[in-house]
């Protein structure tokens, strides 16, 4: 997931403030939309939502009632899920329960979470089985019973230079984020199957889930003040098409239809590389997960999300994505060699996990909406010189000479990596 290239200067200039953080933390906020001022529960206007949201069904919350302690439910709260105070704005916790602004006209203005005494807490509902809710494996087959997800990241192939996933150094073959996600999952299937998974891909091809296109949305861009310049607006359609409509259609595939145990967002990472047809090359590379969390105060503000908080924290799906991803990052760390890669002290939008340098809370699109545990990998630095090389070098068996040390394909690298943690995890940890 790369810092942008090569953008209009004006459009730049108008998005200073998502451009001033994206430097900071050298990925891209997956989800640009600005957010809105803060709502009003008291007058009458509708909720405040993300880009293309759909408003939050908060009765859906009724199935937590009971389940969690309050200190539970203010320690994920403080310690996971916010890097702010505004959540004080919308949340006030009492001995007994938290109530809750949905954003919604009275009197449906706020919801009432009811907390379990202590030791009396009822079974968390959830759709989707963590490897302590799983019994005993087969011999060889420590998915068996396991329902997994893998979502390449972006979508690739033509699509890869409008999705600013596309860079070449002195005209040799592009590299395509997109492209090389989907040929990791593709890698990575069968090695999942043979431990005992059911696999769905998300994508199978390099092309949109969503049906809607970049000119069926200019109408719902929110022109930056100073530029409505056709080529902006289109752009700014562009990036509503190919990050908000497309990963929240992948959304409703995987919670409608598929309804997976786990989901494996597969990405690239990259530094900056300015114009993408005489990239800057670095000579560093690195590795971290994201896990959900991490909402800052304009996030918290947006009924969308704070529903979409909630219900994570209320499904406890931090305990199981914190688990399985320190044996991920140790087992690719082991693999891979990569050092981990560390966000700025007091970012608003990362928060550190169990003191692990490789694992990170963040608020991305894919790991709010996937209403299951999301493993979000971000390995590799594209544009380093060597993962570069790695890339040229393509998909093959064994050993290369790789810039002169023998290297195994960086493809086969990341999903035999990720195959052997999902393993160990699994086995680890089931009944
Ligand atoms: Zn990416």
């Amino acid at each position: 997931m790369p810092a942008p290239a090569n953008r209009p200067l004006t459009l730049l200039i108008s998005l200073l403030a998502v451009a001033l953080i994206a430097g900071l933390i050298m990925t891209l906020r997956p989800d640009p939309t600005p957010p809105t001022p803060t709502p009003n529960p008291t007058t009458q206007s509708p909720p405040t939502l993300s880009a293309l949201a759909r408003p939050p069904e908060w009765p859906r919350l009724n199935l937590y009632q009971n389940t969690i302690t309050r200190d539970d439910f203010r320690t994920l709260l403080t310690t996971v899920f916010t890097t702010g105070d505004a959540w004080r704005n919308f949340i006030e916790i009492s001995e007994t329960s938290a109530r809750i602004q949905t954003g919604e006209p009275p009197p449906a203005d706020i919801f009432t979470l009811h907390f379990a005494p202590p030791g009396l807490a009822s079974p968390t509902p959830r759709q989707w089985k963590s490897a302590a809710d799983l019994p005993p494996p087969p011999q060889g087959k420590p998915l068996d019973g396991l329902h997994i997800a893998i979502d390449p990241g972006h979508i690739g192939g033509e699509w890869a230079k409008m999705e600013e996933r596309w860079f070449s150094v002195d005209g040799q073959p592009a590299v395509t984020e997109g492209d090389m996600t989907l040929l990791v999952a593709k890698l990575l299937r069968p090695q999942l199957e043979a431990l005992g998974a059911r696999i769905s891909l998300v994508r199978e091809k390099p092309k949109p889930v969503t049906p809607l296109r970049p000119e069926s949305l200019i109408d719902q861009t929110t022109p930056p003040p100073g530029d409505d310049s056709p080529a902006a607006l289109q752009k700014l359609a562009e990036r509503l098409f190919y990050r908000t409509a497309e990963i929240r259609a992948r959304a409703d595939l995987v919670n409608l239809t598929l309804k997976p145990d786990l989901v494996l967002c597969l990405h690239f990472n990259a530094e900056s590389w300015g114009d993408p047809n005489q990239p800057t090359l670095i000579d560093r590379s690195h590795l971290h997960l994201l896990l959900n969390g991490a909402y800052n105060n304009e996030e918290i503000s947006l009924a969308d999300q704070r529903f979409a908080m909630l219900e994570k924290l209320l499904q406890r799906t931090h305990d199981e994505e914190a688990d399985l991803g320190t044996t991920v990052a140790e087992v690719f760390a082991k693999a891979s060699g990569l050092p981990p890669f560390i966000y700025p002290p007091n970012d608003p939008n990362s928060l550190p996990v169990r003191e692990n340098p490789y694992l990170w809370a963040r608020n991305l699109l894919a790991n709010r909406l996937y209403d299951c545990p999301v493993v979000f990998m971000e390995p590799y630095v594209m544009n380093s010189i060597t993962d570069h090389a790695r890339i040229q070098a393509g998909d093959y068996e064994g050993t290369r000479e790789i810039l002169g040390q023998p290297r195994i394909s960086i493809f086969r690298e990341y999903a035999s990596a990720l195959a052997e943690a999902l393993a160990k995890h699994y086995s680890d940890n089931r009944r």
